[in-house]
């Protein structure tokens, strides 16, 4: 562990990295190594030194985590009531919100995510607990319909059961709490099977909700592979929903998976989003969301905006001023304040993005990139970078990189636009900027993705739905969305009087 990240942080942080121990699975209440006591190891991605020892569980704990998901939910959680249930989701809220200078370093420090936006992402994932809770309360009870005065029909939400949640490593926090959130607090219970590449924040996530006190098994997290520990939980036939969130090849596999256990499926999957600029845009907004949009995160977000669609009028312009802003984009230390793109996560996807820079090159892009200090060498740095001359058949602008990279193309008319944006297997997100609103509304209308942007960037309010059409994904998460989700619909049909029943002969 490097001496000069740990001077730079607060001492909360300071102390929660210094003492990062081994992580276990939590099973039952109890924090437990895997059966089989297999462990893989955790680096961080800035000098790719070891963090620490993670249990590696498999189907022997995802089963055991299973029948104490089982146990609770039959038992104390499943009958307890609602505001009881609901004063455990907003303890989790204030708990989160209480350790916001530990989680938000632990995780920069897991992920190479920069420090200053970790800490928004941790702030909101307490919000998360807050909204679901407030939600539960006023919408268990549905629709009701009285018909002709004899009948009053009326819908109740219930929970599903044991909701499995696989989540991805960009992001791990928010993603995952945007998950748990729901589920618990529409009484479900849950096993989290967290991305083997990020386990710090949801093994504090486990001691957070061991510290408000939920009854034993009602949240278990399972640590390990995604052919192992995530498949194991895909095919367990107890298990009722399964909540995905990761790459598209991997969403498909799961549905095959977990077809002979007729699974109710959430899929949150990849993205190759476009930012279309029209020459009457606010340049300058315009300029910063592009940037903020495909730089942030380091590039590791599912709805970057990866392909830049720039009128060819003012492409001159637009192109001149990103790459002034890709040369002066602070890399660094994910760590300091200061710092605005890290490292990418891993090794091997920082190799898998650096192929795809390569591959940029034969495909005939001009590959325009920032500067990595020096002193960053040993990490998987990838400085940010434009491809430019790109063109909307090339490999490098059909498939997610994932990485600090943006493709740039430029277009004629809003006609031949359209067929770009949609010209792509994704269908996730999409910006739109133009003063011009009629044709903002209707070329956000024509993009086939699930959440589009006019004059904005990637703003969302916890009531709106969340998630992408096409290989981006099934269904959404956010909002009522989730709610509905994660509840059983059931209607009760009660008569109000002595009507007609039936009898054989009479009828
Ligand atoms: P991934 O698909 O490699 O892994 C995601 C999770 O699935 C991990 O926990 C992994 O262990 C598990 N997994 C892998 N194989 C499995 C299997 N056979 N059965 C069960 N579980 C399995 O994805 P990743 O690389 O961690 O995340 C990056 C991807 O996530 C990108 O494609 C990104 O666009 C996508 N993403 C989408 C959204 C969204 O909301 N649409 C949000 C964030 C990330």
């Amino acid at each position: 562990m490097s001496e000069r990240t740990l001077s730079d942080i607060n001492g909360a942080g300071k102390r929660v990295i210094q003492e990062v121990k081994d992580v276990q699975l939590y099973i039952d209440g109890r924090f437990v190594d895997a059966e089989n006591q297999g462990t893989f190891e955790n680096y961080n991605p800035f000098t790719n030194e070891k963090i620490n020892e993670v249990a590696a569980g498999d189907h022997q704990d995802i089963h055991k985590a299973v029948q104490a998901a089982r146990r609770a939910f039959q038992g104390e959680w499943g009958r307890m009531k609602l505001k009881e249930r609901l004063s455990y989701i907003y303890k989790i809220a204030d708990l989160i919100d209480e350790h916001i200078e530990e989680i938000a370093p632990l995780e920069s420090y897991d992920t190479g995510l920069p420090i200053s936006q970790t800490k928004k992402m941790v702030s909101r994932a307490a919000q998360n607990f807050r909204f679901y809770a407030e939600m539960v309360n006023s919408r268990l009870v549905g629709d009701a319909y009285q018909v002709d005065d004899e009948f009053l029909n009326y819908t109740i939400h219930k929970p599903v059961g044991i909701a499995g949640l696989i989540t991805p490593w960009n992001a791990p926090f928010m993603l995952e709490t945007w998950k748990i959130a729901p589920a618990l607090a529409t009484g479900n219970t849950v096993i989290l099977k967290p991305a083997e590449w990020s386990p710090l924040t949801a093994n504090r996530l486990a001691e957070i909700i061991d510290k408000a006190g939920l009854p034993n098994g009602v949240f278990n997290v399972v640590h390990g592979y995604g052919e192992t520990a995530g498949a194991a939980l895909v095919a367990h036939e107890d298990v009722e929903l399964i909540s995905f969130t990761g790459e598209t090849k991997t969403g498909s596999e799961i549905m095959k998976n977990g077809a002979d256990s007729l699974k109710q499926f959430s899929m949150e999957l990849g993205g190759k989003s476009p930012l279309i600029v029209f020459p009457d845009a606010d340049m300058e907004r315009a300029i910063d969301a592009c940037t903020w949009g495909i730089f942030s995160f380091n590039g590791e977000r599912c709805t970057a905006n990866s392909r830049l669609y720039i009128h060819e009028d003012a492409a001159e312009e637009f192109i001149a001023a990103l790459k002034d802003r890709v040369k002066n984009i602070t890399v660094g230390d994910p760590l300091k304040e200061e710092t605005q793109v890290g490292p990418l996560i891993h090794p091997k996807h920082y190799q898998s993005v650096k192929d795809y820079l390569t591959l940029a090159e034969e495909e005939g892009c001009q590959v325009i990139s920032g500067t990595v200090p020096e002193e960053y060498s040993r990490g998987n740095y990838i400085a940010p970078t434009l491809l430019l001359n790109a063109e909307t058949s090339m490999r490098v602008v059909q498939e997610e990189i994932f990485g600090p990279v943006i493709a740039v193309m430029t277009f004629k008319d809003e006609k031949e636009v359209i067929e770009y944006a949609n010209n792509v297997r994704y269908g996730l997100a999409g910006y739109v900027w133009t003063k011009d609103l009629q044709r903002g509304h209707r070329v956000a209308q024509a993009v086939n993705a699930g959440m589009m942007w006019i004059n904005s960037q990637n703003v969302r309010d916890l009531r709106t739905p969340f998630g992408g059409s096409k290989h981006s994904g099934i269904g959404r998460e956010g909002g009522h969305y989730a709610f509905e989700f994660y509840t059983e619909v059931q209607i009760i049909h009660v008569a109000l009087g002595d009507h007609p029943i039936p009898q054989f002969g009479k009828y």
